[in-house]
């Protein structure tokens, strides 16, 4: 399998049997969401985790999930309260909530930053249900309150989130509460964070440099949740190590029936820039109740291999799901099918875009000699995780053996499509000769056959040493 599968851990997926099950179909990444629990109450799972990457030697990687700035409303007073259309409710700071007698109130902690809110606004409560529209602004002495019409009947809850589409909302990324999950986080051990509601390059920068003064940085995958940040998506994936399509939130923001084609646009602009991109939320989303998905949902999983993918997310599914394992095993199905179909369709190595960066056009050839010389396999050595990025991103129809002595290379290796990352040790010195050394001892490759290898053999005095040479290696009866 090409594709990269990941899990959101929870109490359905914890313990050390599930998760044993999870990697045996197929998980490499599992998601630690921040949300509902600090990076302190998951020492059990990233034990087991760590163990089990031992016991199999596959590498595996800790994605913690910063929960952002997620604006949710406080306690509703008699909720849960069904709201039924044309009805009135109003949405206010806190402190306001006693000068409306009995009407439903729905209170705002951060009340602020519905400064720009304006009549005939939506504003969407709870993933999708109810949805509401804003009649009329009331200022109180407590803030600005506002009058607004149920569109659509449903039911409210406390504590649910709430969202104002295509409001831009002045909030960085990093809370507070993430800063101090960012330092948890660096010292049990992640090796990856998820940023929530980016809007701008600068949220990332902000992450890297809270990274930067605890002494550890790890890979950022950038949430596209907020509309915004697709307004900035240049500036956002030059900052990014992996960009995720967060469905959930983004499809609130956006209008829903425009979403697949947004899925697409962001994907695209993903390949554009070599950037490996997770699509995450819903995919197999009747699988928390039910042993196999609907005919839609392994549509939309196999589409979203289709579109270019390099990893696909379960959260519900695994996390509170009742078929954790079975969820995980039905993405890998659909995956090994798609990407027998692609391989047929594609009819070769995807080729860069751009004639800068000459490192992408060798890696591109590398692709085009295993295909011609009908190897094995690709095979390099990688110190940052780039150099397997690179010939990931021309989605080899081979797997590509990425071999580092670094775990957080291989860790982030993870997250590109093909690519198998190998731990190897340093005692040989020579990166070219470290990797025909696993060649000619890995089982995995049998005498006769041929494995294309690419790597960087700088001629003395020159200054940089980026991929410079490609090499077919043939397997000899060592
Ligand atoms: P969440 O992010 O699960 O943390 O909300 C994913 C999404 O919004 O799709
Ligand atoms: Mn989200």
């Amino acid at each position: 399998m090409q594709t990269k599968l990941i899990a959101t851990i929870g109490p359905r997926s914890r313990d050390r049997a599930v998760i044993e099950k999870l990697v045996a179909v197929g998980v490499t990444i599992f998601r630690l969401n921040f949300s509902h629990a600090g990076p302190g109450d998951f020492a059990d799972v990233i034990q087991s985790v760590r163990e089990i990457e031992q016991q199999t030697g596959t590498i595996l990687t800790l994605m913690g999930d910063l929960s952002g700035p997620k604006i949710r409303i406080g306690e509703v007073a008699g909720a849960p309260l069904s709201v039924a259309t044309g009805q009135l409710v109003r949405l206010g700071p806190a402190r306001a909530k006693g000068a409306f007698g009995d009407a439903l109130y729905l209170p705002l902690e951060l009340a602020e930053i519905l400064e720009q809110l304006k009549p005939g606004a939506p504003v969407i409560l709870s993933d999708g249900i109810p949805v509401f529209r804003v009649r009329k602004r009331l200022d109180t002495e407590a803030g600005p309150v506002f009058e607004l019409e149920t569109q659509n009947s449903g039911l409210v809850s406390s504590n649910k989130g709430i969202s104002f589409p295509g409001l831009a909302i002045d909030l960085p990324a990093l809370t507070a509460k993430d800063r101090s999950d960012v330092a948890a986080a660096l010292d049990v051990g992640i090796d990856a964070l998820a940023l929530s509601f980016v809007q701008k390059s600068q949220d990332v920068v902000d992450l890297k440099k809270e990274m930067e003064h605890h002494g550890r940085q790890v890979p950022v995958i950038v949430k596209i949740e907020r509309m915004n940040a697709i307004d900035h998506f240049q500036e956002i994936v030059a900052e990014a190590d992996v960009i995720m399509v967060a469905r959930g939130d983004l499809g609130l923001e956006c209008s829903l029936p425009a979403l697949p084609v947004i899925q697409k646009r962001i994907i695209d602009m993903c390949a554009e820039h070599q950037k490996p991109v997770v699509v995450a939320t819903q995919m197999l989303l009747s699988m928390v109740h039910n042993p196999l998905p609907t005919r839609a949902e392994v549509a939309d999983v196999a589409n979203a291999i289709m579109d270019g993918a390099d990893a696909v997310m379960l959260s519900e599914e695994t996390a509170v799901g009742e078929y954790p394992v079975e969820a995980a095993g039905m993405l890998a199905q659909v995956a090994e099918h798609t990407e027998r179909f692609m391989a047929e369709k594609m009819g070769g190595p995807r080729r860069p875009r751009g004639k800068e960066q000459v490192g992408k056009h060798l890696a591109y050839s590398a692709c085009l000699v295993a295909d011609h010389a009908g190897s094995r396999a690709l095979a390099c050595h990688t110190v940052s995780g780039h150099t397997a990025a690179t010939l990931s991103a021309c989605r080899p129809a081979r797997t590509v053996y990425a071999l580092s002595p670094h775990l957080e290379a291989l860790r982030y290796a993870n997250f590109l499509w093909g690519v198998k990352p190998v731990h190897v040790d340093d005692r040989i010195a020579d990166h070219l000769d470290r990797v025909e050394h696993f060649i000619s001892t890995s089982g995995a490759f049998v005498p006769g056959e041929s494995i294309v290898i690419t790597s960087g053999q700088p001629t003395p005095g020159q200054r940089h040493n980026d991929t410079n040479q490609i090499k077919i290696y043939y397997k000899g009866n060592t």
